[in-house]
């Protein structure tokens, strides 16, 4: 493509709230046949709403999320922003975390007033407290609950429930990215398969795939290549690697980590899904206008 059409379609993707860093960017917009995307923050909105406390020891509920969201102010995953807005809603005394390792998108640990806390998603914790994995399959749990497990003092503390639906728009856009020759579709999500699969029934993906580190993310991006260039798309600092990897990286940067949207070649910078087929028709008609 000519510059002034590589100009052109970045200003006009720039008004639609798209940030699309340069020419290669948009060329590959132009090329990409396939698709990875994230689940939490990315198909589903990522405002997530608490929907039961569920303590295994004899902690009061309020006092579970307390120290959970305590140590989630340390995070910047969006199920941490959820539990920290949920813990102020209910007027509870947010505690300075101290000694916190976190590994992203995984969970984090640290000291809370004094009590060593775990927080995360079933598999970290079950890591630190092998209990913790009997516990979840003894449960049955909501159909497309997020799950996020809490341990106290090397215990098994209890379980914060939250729903985090599909965007509005999602299954649209799925529908628009087909018409726009986009074949294979898949989902790659560090979640549980149970939640995975509840969340994308009538979504018409060609494959789903849970319980992935951010290593095995960017094993699926590669893979994926095989069929054609890939597009891979999501919001969290651990999809930062998955969306290096990809032919264009594509970061949902209105409310996501800053990490993703320096390792993206796309930013929407509006918290919306559909400016990713505005963006690839946008390219489109720019490179049209060049030849
Ligand atoms: P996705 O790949 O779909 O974006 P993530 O891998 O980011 O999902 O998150 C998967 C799960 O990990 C979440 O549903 C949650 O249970 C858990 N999790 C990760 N980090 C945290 C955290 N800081 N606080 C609470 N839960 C967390
Ligand atoms: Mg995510």
């Amino acid at each position: 493509a000519v510059p002034v059409a590589i100009v052109s379609g970045v200003s006009q993707a720039a008004k639609t709230g798209v940030l699309v860093k340069g020419g290669r960017a948009l060329e590959g917009l132009t090329r990409v046949t396939g698709l990875v995307i994230d689940k939490t923050g990315t198909l589903t909105h990522g405002q997530a709403q608490l929907v039961e406390i569920l303590p295994v020891s004899d902690m009061p509920s309020d006092r579970l999320l307390q120290l959970a969201a305590s140590l989630d102010q340390a995070s910047k995953h969006v199920i941490a922003h959820a539990l920290v807005a949920e813990a102020r809603e209910r007027r509870l005394d947010l505690l300075p975390p101290t000694e916190v390792v976190e590994i992203a998108g995984e969970g984090l640990e640290g000291v809370v007033d004094g009590r060593h806390i775990s927080v995360g998603g079933v598999r970290y914790v079950s890591q630190r407290v092998p209990r913790i994995a009997q516990m979840v399959s003894e449960n049955r749990w909501p159909a497309g609950a997020v799950v996020v497990a809490v341990s106290v003092d090397g215990q098994g503390a209890g379980f914060l429930i939250l729903a985090d639906p599909l965007r509005m728009e999602s299954a649209r856009v799925v529908d628009s990215l087909r018409r726009l020759g986009i074949a294979r579709i898949v989902l790659a999500t560090g979640d549980r398969r149970e939640v995975a699969q509840a969340v994308t029934v009538g979504l018409h993906l060609d494959e789903v795939h849970a319980e992935l580190t951010p290593d095995q993310k960017i094993a699926m991006v590669q893979d994926e290549k095989r069929y054609g260039p890939v597009m891979m798309i999501g919001d969290g600092v651990n999809d930062a690697p998955a969306l290096a990897a990809a032919d264009v990286g594509v970061a949902m940067g209105a409310r996501g980590a800053t990490a993703s949207a320096e390792a993206a070649d796309v930013v929407l910078l509006v918290d919306q899904l559909d400016r990713l087929p505005a963006a690839i028709l946008i390219a489109r008609r720019s490179r049209r206008i060049a030849v």
